[in-house]
């Protein structure tokens, strides 16, 4: 009998929930009756794991053979905590609240407890990601899916009933870690449109701030004994935190050594010492809505999810914002295990069509309510990318392949120029990093990827490496290539990082001979021709032309032009800004009509650009001075800028056949072959060899 249940791993406190034969997500409580259970570890008197109540009992004992907030080091694989005869690394720990849970569950039901879903905060990286998938590994649970928390608390939001589409933020702000995140409820799909959020803020840092407090308004003696036993400091620090969120004021009476310590904090000396975490929570808030170009008054409200929303302070900021009171009738601790849940009896349902066992009458029941949405979308908030040359060679720059806050499971191929030396033992490597910033100090380093298995051919050649990046339903991180010549799949290992990753990336690159950098600018024409489907083909030939690029050593640019000529994206080789320039490129911008052409722009832009250099002109009409024009063009061959004529519609063949560099660079097309034209564009001038 295979049972999945879905399991909330918090920083803080975890909670295990499973759909009863109801078809209801519901929680599972332990033997005591408590639904969540507190992320500690200790060991018992015999050396053997306790976790939860009793193994946090032991931190206010004073003992230190006490572990938590485990879940802030996962993915780092250097972080160990001590616990009686040997260090334990962050998965360890985990697995052994998740067996908790599982042990948990399984004696509620009185079965077997085979499969789960676990949650993750939305903002984990891959690595923090790939440990939590190796805890469930070690708790003996087949993990079925990572699910983001905020998506699991929206899939719980959206279980129960109410309008057919609701737009919501999801306001996530656990014991460790702040997710904000944009959500879609239909009746038969979730989507996690975009997602915010900072992995090291959280209660634990009201805790902080609260003991801060505690130690301003103590006598420096009773401050100082406080200190000096930080665990019980921080249980009763965050036992107040608590307290001040029913109570306008708590005391604190503690008595350690014999000697007892008093002291009352207000709800409003608290408030002000925590101001700016409140708002850093605001400013990602807003710039989540800003990225989505979406006003509060497009939020129809906001899910508070996380033991840390309790706080009024966060209540009130949530209606003062969003203008309305935050969204109730789910409990914010227990949400994220139900929709967790849910996601595994949908998994399940899906999946092996497994029944659970029904009443004693032997029937079967769903796994989950058949009104049940059963679509669940999310997005990923990091963007994938590597590190590279930049085209100039005299830097190294985060290069990004697969933007964040695009629907997973995703993935992103892209050619690589890579010079072998034919020899058998050629080896190409890729940093992968995780980030946004183009700066290489700025990106979680997932690993160095080793490409090997090019063929010994005895001699040196210039070969193009097709590498595939992509996210898999859990977002976690899978790299794979294929020589495009040879078809063949070449084996990736991953390595871990040299310990000199970031630092060597701060020198400049060493210098090879075998880049062949370039600089090619995309010249739409924007006359009111290309109104309508003919700037959509054209939007989409241009990413599929950048896709087929070898961004590592060539820079776009984009130029539109009609009657005045604009310079939308002076070249670069920031996928995600090239992305972007090209999703703006709009009819109208430049006048409507054809009085002017690119050329004398194109020159100027390229004077100084040492790198082989192209343009590829799309027209869609005729051009008011065609002779002016081909010119110009003429010009631009002469300073060894090599043009490409593509043109649809009314084009006028012969015209382009007079801008572009030779006969063969004229291309003359349909409209729904010119993604399929610019591909094969982008291909030839990337394995084009030096000339
Ligand atoms: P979670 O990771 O969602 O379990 O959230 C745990 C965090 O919520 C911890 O930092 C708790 O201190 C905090 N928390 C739980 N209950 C309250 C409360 N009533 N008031 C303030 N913070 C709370």
């Amino acid at each position: 009998m295979d049972t999945a249940v879905g399991i909330d791993l918090g920083t803080t406190y975890s909670a295990v929930a499973w759909v009863n034969r109801d078809g209801d997500p519901e929680i599972i409580p332990d033997a005591l009756g408590e639904t969540l259970t507190a992320s500690v570890v200790a060991l018992d008197a015999d050396g053997r794991p306790v976790v939860g109540g009793d193994a946090k009992a032991g931190m206010t004992g004073g003992e230190t053979e006490v572990a938590h907030l485990f879940k802030r080091f996962m993915g780092n694989p250097a972080y160990r905590l001590p616990l009686g005869e040997r260090d334990w690394s962050p998965p360890e720990l985990s697995a052994q609240v998740l067996a908790h849970l599982k042990a948990q569950a399984e004696a509620r039901l009185g079965w077997p407890v085979t499969h789960a879903v676990v949650t993750v905060p939305e903002y984990f990286t891959h690595p923090e990601r790939a440990a939590t998938l190796a805890a469930g590994d070690l708790a003996g649970l087949e993990v079925l899916r990572l699910m983001s928390e905020p998506t699991a608390a929206a899939l719980a939001y959206g279980l129960r009933p109410g309008p057919a589409v609701r737009r919501l933020l999801v306001y996530d702000l656990g014991g460790g870690t702040f997710d904000i995140s944009l959500v879609e409820v239909g009746p038969d799909e979730i989507r996690v449109i975009a997602a915010e959020g900072d992995n090291e803020l959280g209660g634990r840092d009201w805790d902080d701030r609260l003991i801060g407090e505690l130690l301003r308004v103590l006598p420096p003696d009773d401050a100082d004994l406080l200190a000096a036993h930080p665990g019980v400091l921080l249980v009763e620090a965050e036992r107040l935190k608590r307290t001040l969120s029913a109570r306008r004021a708590a005391d604190l009476r503690l008595t350690i050594g014999g000697r007892t310590v008093r002291a009352a904090v207000t709800r409003e000396a608290f408030e002000a010492s925590c101001q700016d975490l409140l708002e850093l929570t605001g400013q990602l808030t807003s710039k989540l809505l800003e990225e989505a170009r979406l006003t509060w008054a497009d939020i129809h409200g906001v899910l508070p999810v996380g033991g840390s929303t309790r706080m009024p302070m966060i209540t009130r900021w949530i209606e003062r914002t969003s203008g309305k009171p935050p969204m109730g009738g789910i409990h914010p601790d227990h949400a994220v295990a139900l929709g967790a849940a849910a996601q595994a009896a949908i998994l399940l349902e899906a999946e092996t069509r497994l029944r659970l066992p029904g009443p004693d009458d032997g029937s079967v029941t769903p796994l989950l309510r058949l009104s049940a949405p059963r679509q669940v979308s999310n997005v990923v908030a990091h963007s994938l990318g590597l590190i590279a040359e930049n085209p100039e060679g005299d830097r190294y720059l985060n290069s990004v392949l697969l933007p964040r806050n695009q629907r997973i499971p995703s993935q992103a191929t892209r050619p690589y120029q890579f010079w072998l030396k034919g020899s058998g033992d050629d080896l190409m490597e890729i940093f992968l990093t995780q980030g946004e910033s183009d700066d290489v100090q700025d990106c979680v380093y997932l690993g160095r990827y080793v490409v090997t298995g090019f063929p010994a051919s005895g001699s040196s050649r210039q070969a193009v490496v097709d590498v595939t990046y992509a996210y898999d339903d859990s977002a976690l991180v899978e790299v794979t290539a294929t020589e495009r010549t040879t078809g063949d799949r070449l084996d990736v290992n991953v390595e871990e990082l040299p310990s000199d990753v970031p630092d060597r990336f701060l020198e400049p690159p060493a210098r090879g001979g075998s880049r062949l950098p370039m600089t090619v600018y995309l010249a739409f024409d924007l006359s009111g021709s290309m109104s309508g489907s003919p700037l959509q083909e054209a939007q989409k030939a241009a990413k599929a032309f950048v896709s087929q690029l070898d961004l590592t050593t060539t820079a776009v640019g984009l130029i539109g032009f009609s009657d005045r000529v604009d310079v939308p994206l002076h070249a670069t080789s920031n996928a995600a800004r090239i992305e972007r320039a090209i999703r703006k490129l709009s009819v109208g911008t430049t006048g409507y009509g054809n009085a002017t052409h690119p050329f004398d722009d194109l020159r100027r832009l390229l004077t100084d650009d040492r790198h082989r250099k192209f343009c590829v002109v799309l027209a869609d009409g005729v051009w008011e001075r065609q002779d002016h024009a081909a010119k110009r063009a003429r010009l631009c061959h002469q300073e060894g800028i090599e043009i490409i004529a593509v043109g649809f519609g009314h084009a006028d063949e012969k015209f382009l056949r007079a801008v572009a560099s030779s006969t063969e660079q004229a291309l003359f097309t349909q409209l729904g072959s010119l993604s399929q034209v610019f591909s094969t564009i982008a291909r030839e001038i990337t394995e084009a060899g030096p000339r």
